[in-house]
């Protein structure tokens, strides 16, 4: 006759075991009670709801096994699950939510510990890079590969990020960690003047209230990114926006060998084509070397400081900086074969996104 503690013998529906020494449990079962009193201090101040999950040891499944050979009932781990939802929720006097809610307390059977994970949170918004020379993520310096050296001046990095300046004020508010994930990126040296979609997950947050308003004030101190229309998402958002492409508007400060004149201008301005771009010289060691066909259309154009300023609306993906200098005939047609002299991009700002399915999406 197997022997089971009360409280594991109760869940079997036949009343077929001897009381005494548990052989599944060991006793443990009849101490749940402190278990969930343990886990509930997990539950963070600002959580509205919460989730569990409990690690049961194979040998405990084991020896639970031979129980159900005399009887049906109900497992230890679907027993040890609704106990400690059941629980946690009264004590916390949080909502269960079974599908994650604002994080999940883990109970481990065998060390009887609980500890807590709190799910990540995700903020949309749109940045402005307004100075040159900040990376869009993290840029580890390619000697020391961010642990410093005299090339980064100890600093591990080549360039400060817009991810760090914009996460930094979020961190320092909840805690955890961040990670950006934007639609597509500028180059270091392009300015966005445009608002640039992202989604900025915070991992392990130890608060989950943020002051919106505040974190925003703090991003544009240094007035170099700005950010607009923050708000708090769900998971989703990350695949909405990174997979997302939109056509953008590009500013080009273009200088023409020999100076720029009014019929330079005019075929500029003219400017719209289907383009046979293959992959940049300064990027194909780190991309697929391929011909792909993007369309630029040139919306607007003036001469000023003796350069063409042009507004060039192209799809996304389109290489700018080569649509202007043709990149040795890597990009067809481009400005320097229209004139049929050298031309180079000195600037470049990104002053258009048309994001208009996001605003249809998350506002
Ligand atoms: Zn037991
Ligand atoms: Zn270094």
């Amino acid at each position: 006759m197997l022997q089971l503690c009360k409280e594991c013998a109760s869940r079997f529906e036949k009343d077929v075991f001897a009381i005494g020494e548990c052989s599944i449990c060991g006793g443990k079962v009849a101490r749940f009670g402190e278990l969930a009193e343990r886990g509930a201090l997990l539950v963070g101040g600002d959580w509205g709801s919460f989730s569990v999950s409990t690690t049961i040891p194979k040998g405990v499944l084991a020896a639970e096994e031979k129980a159900f050979d005399y009887s049906p009932g109900e497992s230890i781990k679907t027993f040890a699950n609704r106990y400690f939802s059941e629980r946690v929720a009264a004590i916390s006097e949080r909502k269960y939510d079974p599908s994650g809610g604002d994080g999940r307390i883990m109970f481990d059977f065998r060390s009887f510990t609980a500890r807590r994970e709190a799910e990540p949170l995700f903020f949309f918004g749109r940045y402005k890079k307004l100075k040159e020379g900040l990376s869009q993520t993290k840029w580890d310096c390619g000697k020391c590969f961010g642990r410093g050296c005299e090339r980064c001046a100890g600093e591990g990095r080549m360039y400060r990020s817009v991810e760090e300046i914009i996460g930094g004020p979020f961190v320092k508010r909840v805690g955890g960690a961040f990670c950006m994930h934007a639609s597509g990126r500028e180059d270091v040296d392009v300015v966005n003047t445009a608002g640039r979609p992202f989604v900025l997950e915070i991992s392990n947050p130890e608060a989950r209230k943020v002051d919106l308003e505040g974190a925003r004030g703090e991003i544009s101190l240094g007035g170099e990114v700005e950010v607009s229309d923050l708000k708090r998402v769900g998971r989703g958002a990350v695949e909405l926006v990174a997979d997302s492409h939109f056509p953008k508007t590009y500013r080009a400060w273009i200088e023409v060998a020999g100076g720029a004149g009014e019929g330079d201008l005019e075929r500029i301005a003219g400017f719209s084509h289907m383009l046979k771009q293959q992959t940049p010289n300064r990027v194909v060691h780190r991309r697929a070397d391929k011909i792909r066909e993007r369309r630029a259309e040139v919306v607007r154009a003036e001469i000023a400081d003796g350069m063409v300023v042009a507004d060039i609306l192209a799809d996304a993906g389109t290489y700018i900086k080569e649509l202007v200098s043709g990149d040795g005939g890597r990009t067809e047609p481009s400005f320097s074969s229209l004139l049929g002299k050298g031309c180079i991009c000195k600037k470049l700002e990104v002053v258009e996104i048309e994001d208009d399915f996001l605003r249809l999406v998350l506002g």
